[in-house]
């Protein structure tokens, strides 16, 4: 068998062992230091923010966005269903409800249409909606002028899940930066890794102070431990925001590489019929082409599906996976409000993901490249 082709997996720059390496020598091994501190101010420069805090996870920062936001038991939190589970728990976590809102065509992401209507619907059933949580799924930004208009409209705060979706712009500003809070993951199969870890980020400097206050036991200003809320352990350790440092020195690089492989898959693909791509839909969107993803309809592909391409990929030991299962059809969600329209069930049904990652060689691209072709018998 050869070796295994995966989705996306880490691609290091080599400089991560350095920054690590500093936090032994200094004995910085604990969930503060200098690289936490670079880590926050190199990312904050990055996304062209002013206050980022960073974290174990990006679950962590979206659930601490939502308690800074003061969700508590019962109140209603907006939220695209298609997505993946991690930008819902944290709704669960704070015993509030999650209301799911379906895709819209161009970008897969939370429809501006049903948002509102949502909105209309919730007011009219005698509850207002506390949160947006907006992601921009596979790195392609959501109609972010459209959804903050309506956000403004109602004076409901967005929280951007922009985990999948470092480095990617809308109208020339990173993502993550438009909402009251946004977030970021680092997760090993994210466009940079630190292993493991996530950010929040604000304009608020109040709201970036609090949630490194949160994520460290929620001790108040005392000789002893002192404590008058409940606090969390979800800060980011030094060593781990060592490999971030690095990490992020390389990120435009992997942001191009990423882009390079949806142009890859575009031009094997042009020729055949029933392909369609998660595209930009015009020059405002920059997508950091996270993964190359596309739909396959079968009515004219001459019966190849989805199904057809994934298992000739998996073969081959060849990393493909479906879209996201969108969450309102989540034996886990099932029960909670939805509004929806089609679009992400049609996708999860046609949709794959292919291999992606920046580190993809010219020897695995062959490989993906033969398998297209021969199910495609091109
Ligand atoms: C990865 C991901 C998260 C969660 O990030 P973790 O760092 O794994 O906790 C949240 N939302 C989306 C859309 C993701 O893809």
């Amino acid at each position: 068998m050869e070796k295994k082709i995966w989705l996306s997996s880490p691609h290091m720059s080599g400089n991560e062992i350095k920054y690590i390496k500093d936090a032994f020598d200094n004995n910085w091994v604990a969930p503060l230091g200098p690289n936490v501190d670079g880590f926050e101010n190199e990312l904050a420069n990055y996304l062209q923010t002013k206050h980022v805090a960073a974290l174990s996870a990006g679950t962590a920062a979206l659930h601490l966005a939502l308690i800074i936001l003061g969700i508590k038991k019962d109140d209603e939190v907006l939220v695209s269903s298609f997505t993946f589970s991690a930008s819902v728990n944290p709704i669960i976590y704070q015993c509030a409800v999650p209301v799911f809102i379906d895709s819209e065509k161009d970008t897969w992401n939370m429809s501006p249409e049903l948002l509102e209507k949502a909105i209309e619907d919730r007011i009219e059933k005698g509850k207002k909606p506390k949160a947006i949580i907006l992601v921009h799924l596979y790195g392609m930004p959501a109609k972010v002028d459209e959804i903050m208009q309506i956000a403004e409209k109602y004076d409901i705060p967005v929280v951007e899940d922009a985990a999948e979706a470092l480095g990617s712009t809308y109208k020339g500003k990173k993502l993550g930066t438009f909402g009251t809070l946004g977030i970021l993951s680092f997760n090993g199969n994210k466009i940079i890794t630190t292993s493991g870890g996530g950010a929040l980020i604000s304009d608020n400097e109040e709201y970036i102070k609090k949630a490194r206050f949160l994520a460290t036991q929620a001790r108040d200003t005392a000789p002893h431990y002192q404590h008058s809320q409940i606090g969390y352990n979800y800060r980011m350790s030094n060593i781990v925001a060592g490999i971030g440092r690095a990490q992020l020195e390389v990120v435009n690089e992997r942001v191009e590489s990423r882009r390079k492989n949806h142009e890859f898959y575009k031009n094997i693909f042009q020729n055949i019929e029933g392909i369609d791509f998660l595209e930009e839909p015009d020059k405002y969107f920059f997508s950091n082409y996270w993964l190359t993803t596309i739909s396959i309809d079968e009515n004219k592909t001459k019966g190849i599906s989805r199904e057809t391409l994934r298992l000739a990929f998996e073969k081959e030991n060849i990393e493909t996976r479906p879209l996201w299962k969108p969450m309102h059809l989540q034996p886990v969600f099932k029960k909670y409000p939805k509004y929806l329209n089609g679009v992400s069930e049609k996708l999860f049904e046609i949709g794959l993901c292919l291999p992606s990652g920046s580190n993809l060689t010219e020897d695995d691209k062959t490989r993906i490249k033969n398998v297209i072709k021969e199910t495609f018998k091109i």
